[in-house]
């Protein structure tokens, strides 16, 4: 470690001569603030970041390890940059046309009647904008929902890292083939998108037939391993399985869809669907807003690698509810931030999700909200070897909050600035 940093003065001694010979010796930055939260290690005060150009971590260490002439120095606590769990890029020109707080089935209805409505080059740039915004917002990677191929362009740019879910429904038996085709031919296009990565998943249980369920999971199982399903978002979809009662069987009547392959008798949404999946699939649960204890505890034991996406924002715009966060913190779970669509969410934007979260429930420490929206969301997404976290060898992405110099105060008015 010594060695190292011995080696890495040195290097920052010899960087102004950089001109003089053949041998370019990489720009280096020196950063510094009053906090360097890594989420590897314990939060770091008079630390020193180091890093090249292109942002390539060098160096974790002390300040005092430097020259202060050298370090660039900020108020505040520098963070990795966000990773954003859960997304739907292609519904970003939805902003602000469904109403607030209807409920879900509202909502899906609106998205169903909105899919369509736009001209490809108003879809084009509204999501040219969210992407802007995501960056803007120090988020560098993406668990991104596709049902079909329009956010692939904005995609293959390369300015964020994308994990592209393609999501599957059938809502009866008589789809479920051609829901299985569409998505394999979706796949093929998928892969081709430069530096991401992609996989087949079901979209809710609610909307999936356990045939289409276990077989997009057995697809996924020989790729790349990691499902995102949207679970427990309304009370309802637990009395589906329950009792085969409430507003979705009437959803499925109005989609003029048969309820013949739903049967209660389970004891919640979730404990019907966990046994239709490999323990070997990493499994993202987004929204999580009506999962019980006994839900959690049964996921943990026997989901495999659990991930719970969280997106507040969307949940209070839809449903004006949100999950029992202390309860997952209590039972260990491992949380990821997302901020969903822009039809669900006045902006794409992981730190308001964060301050969200405080808002509600002040009582969860800050770090606990930094490792959902940084490291949880690169080891969900599988984008960890380098992202996350604030380490050699990672290009993570910095992003300051600024003047937050304890993380005890409110955050409520801070604002964050990218530096990387
Ligand atoms: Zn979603």
């Amino acid at each position: 470690m010594i060695f190292a940093a011995c080696i890495l003065l040195l290097i920052c001694y010899l960087s102004p001569l950089k001109q003089a010979g053949p041998f370019k010796i990489p720009e280096m930055r020196k950063i510094s603030a009053d906090i360097i939260f890594s989420a590897d290690t314990s939060p770091l005060s008079n630390g020193v970041i180091v890093c090249d150009e292109d942002g390539k971590i060098l160096h974790l260490g002390s300040a005092s390890d430097f020259d202060p002439a050298t370090i660039e120095k900020y108020e505040g606590t520098i963070i990795p940059g966000f990773v954003n769990a859960h997304c739907h890029l292609e519904l970003s020109f939805m902003k602000g046309a469904i109403p607030e707080k209807t409920g879900l089935i509202s909502f899906v209805k609106h998205v169903i009647a909105l899919r369509d409505r736009y001209s490809k080059e108003e879809e084009k740039a509204a999501m040219a904008a969210a992407e802007n915004e995501m960056i803007a917002n120090g988020i560098v990677a993406v668990g991104d929902i596709s049902n079909d191929e329009r956010s692939f362009f904005q995609k293959s740019i390369g300015r964020l890292r994308y994990h592209t879910f393609i999501e599957l429904f059938d809502l009866g038996s008589d789809m479920t083939g051609d829901a299985l085709k569409k998505g394999k031919e979706l796949m093929d296009i998928a892969r081709q998108i430069p530096k991401s990565s992609s996989s087949l998943t079901p979209h809710a249980p609610y909307s999936c037939t356990p045939q289409l369920i276990r077989e997009t999971d057995r697809l996924t199982l020989e790729g790349s391993k990691i499902l995102s399903i949207h679970l427990q978002e309304q009370e309802d979809e637990n009395r589906l399985f329950t009792e085969k009662k409430g507003a979705w069987i009437q959803f499925l009547h109005d989609m003029g869809c048969s309820d013949h392959w739903i049967e209660a008798g389970a004891k919640s949404s979730l404990q019907y669907l966990l046994p239709l999946l490999s323990p070997s699939n990493k499994k993202l649960f987004v929204h999580n807003t009506f999962s019980s204890a006994e839900d959690i505890d049964i996921a943990m034991e026997k989901g495999g690698e659990v991930y719970w996406v969280f997106c507040p924002s969307a949940n209070l715009y839809i449903e004006d509810r949100l999950p029992d966060y202390p309860l997952f913190v209590r039972k260990g779970a491992k949380g990821c931030i997302g901020s969903d669509s822009l039809a669900s969410n006045h902006r794409l934007c992981i730190w308001s999700e964060i301050k969200q979260i405080k808002a509600h429930y002040p009582e969860i420490p800050l770090e606990i909200l930094l490792t959902w929206a940084s490291i949880n969301g690169a080891e969900a997404l599988g984008m960890d070897t380098a992202l996350g976290s604030i380490r050699p060898g990672k290009k993570p992405g910095l992003v300051l909050l600024e003047g937050l110099c304890k993380f005890e105060d409110s955050i409520s008015d801070t604002q964050i600035k990218r530096l990387i």
